[in-house]
This record gives C-alpha cells, structure tokens and sequence, in this order.
C-alpha cells in the first residue's frame, strides 16, 4: 500500500489522493478532475475500485461519475451525502473498516462540522495508526469553514474530540493546499509563536506541484490556532476575557472567514 498525494493545481488548490494497493487496484479520495486521475493511475498501472468523498462539495466530487463511467467502480461516502454525492453506491458509518493490503486499512471518522455529512478517514498499519485523510475538517494550520453547510459548534466538537487527542505522530493528509496563509493567520494572532514562524520561511520558497509538506497532528498542536484556544495571547488579540474554548474557536472561525 501506498499513499500519492496529487495537488491538482487549481484556484481553490484541492489535494488529491489515490491509495494504491499492491495488488494492482486503488482507491481515490476526493477527486478533482477524472481525466488526470485517469492518467496517474494508468501511469502507476493501477485501476480504480472506490471512490471515497470525504463530503458533498462539488469540488470534492465533481470527478466522480466520470470515473465510475471508466472504471465501474463504487462510491462510498456519508449517508447525510445521500442525493448529493453523484454516483453514490454505500454509505459509511463511525468506526466502520475498510480493509487495504499488507495489515492496512482504513477506520472511518464522522465528523460534522464543515458539512454535516464529513467523514475523515484514519490509515492505520498493523495496530498503528500512521496517517489521518481530513477533507475539509482539518487543514495544516487551519480548519474548514462552516458556512457551506456546516456548524461551528459541531466543528469545534469534532475538532477538540477527535483530532486533539490523536497521537503526535500521525500525518495529517487534508483536501486543500492552505499552510502559508494560515500560517499567516497564525501568527497574526499569536505573533510570539515561533514554531509558526519556522514553518512559514519553510513554506515560502515551496512549490506544492513538485514537493510535498506534511505536518503532524504534533505540528497541528504547535501551529495551528484552532488547537491552541487556552493561549492568552490569542484571547488577547481577539479582545476576549473570561471566555471558553468554544467562544475562543468560534471568534477564530469568524476572523478567519474575512481574513
Ligand atoms: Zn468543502
């Protein structure tokens, strides 16, 4: 099994990915444009058996149908994505499996929030777990926006309750190219954080169509804002006193909407 993440160099800078088995077959997450999918896979000698949409979004599944006209493969999604997610053949469910290659596989995560039909997919090796697929609920550095469908609260839930807690090492795989920005974002608010600060001159002379930067949920916990809702110098960036993680959450998502 490996995992290929694929920018497809759009305005609205989707990720891609394809899980390719040694067997011979794969899986896409999310996929962008079919024809270039098709290509990759034909590249690798792959052929495609699922399709997984980590949501509704057009933008997440507008090369479905293509896809299944080419490869009459299957399309698994959130039961919520029923009538919107096209070419829609199973649902998935909290904690379900889906079984890959060599001791891999796949666990689902329901995470409302950005839409309230968000799955993110955990890859988990063996008894480890090595890697998170987040969609639009977690970006590096950031999180997905609520006003498409979703709710800030249920977000702040998926967020505290499900991706605080995972462990350090695991890779954080999201649906969009966002890291300088909310890197920016970052450091606006807390402009004392120099981990931050390391990874924005990183990702200044980064070029996503021909490397790749992966952060860690450890790497979340460090620069991303949205983890770090206890620190005073973001409450006192925000103007806020006395409030609670969830005010704190809340304020950022609204700041960031209009950043
Ligand atoms: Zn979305």
């Amino acid at each position: 099994m490996k995992v290929h993440q694929i920018f497809t160099d759009n305005e609205l800078r989707n990720f891609n990915y394809v899980i390719a088995l040694d067997n011979g077959q794969a899986l896409v997450i999310d996929p962008w444009d079919a024809k270039d999918i098709i290509k990759f896979l034909g590249e690798q000698n792959l052929t495609l058996t699922t399709i997984l949409n980590t949501h509704e979004h057009w933008d997440h599944t507008q090369g479905n149908l293509e896809l299944v006209e080419h490869y009459q493969c299957e399309v698994w999604a959130h039961e919520n994505g029923r009538g919107k997610i096209p070419g829609l053949t199973r649902t998935l469910s909290k904690d379900e499996i889906i079984e890959l290659d060599n001791n891999a596989k796949l666990q689902i995560l329901d995470t409302p929030g950005h839409t309230l039909a968000h799955l993110c997919f955990l890859l988990i090796e063996g008894d480890k777990t090595i890697a998170v697929f987040t969609g639009d609920t977690l970006f590096n550095a950031g999180v997905g926006r609520c006003d498409g469908g979703g709710e800030v609260t249920r977000l702040y839930k998926t967020i505290s309750e499900q991706f605080a807690t995972l462990d350090d090492h695991i890779v954080v795989y999201p649906g969009h190219e966002y890291l300088e920005n909310n890197l920016n974002f970052t450091l606006r608010l807390e402009p004392s954080n120099s981990v931050a600060q390391d990874w924005l001159s990183k990702v200044e002379s980064f070029n996503p169509l021909t490397q790749s930067l992966l952060t860690t949920i450890g790497d979340e916990k460090e620069i991303n804002t949205f983890f770090r809702l206890d620190k005073e110098e973001i409450h006192s960036n925000l103007e806020l006193t006395n409030v609670n993680n969830l005010e704190v959450f809340t304020e950022l998502r609204k700041k960031r909407d209009h950043w």
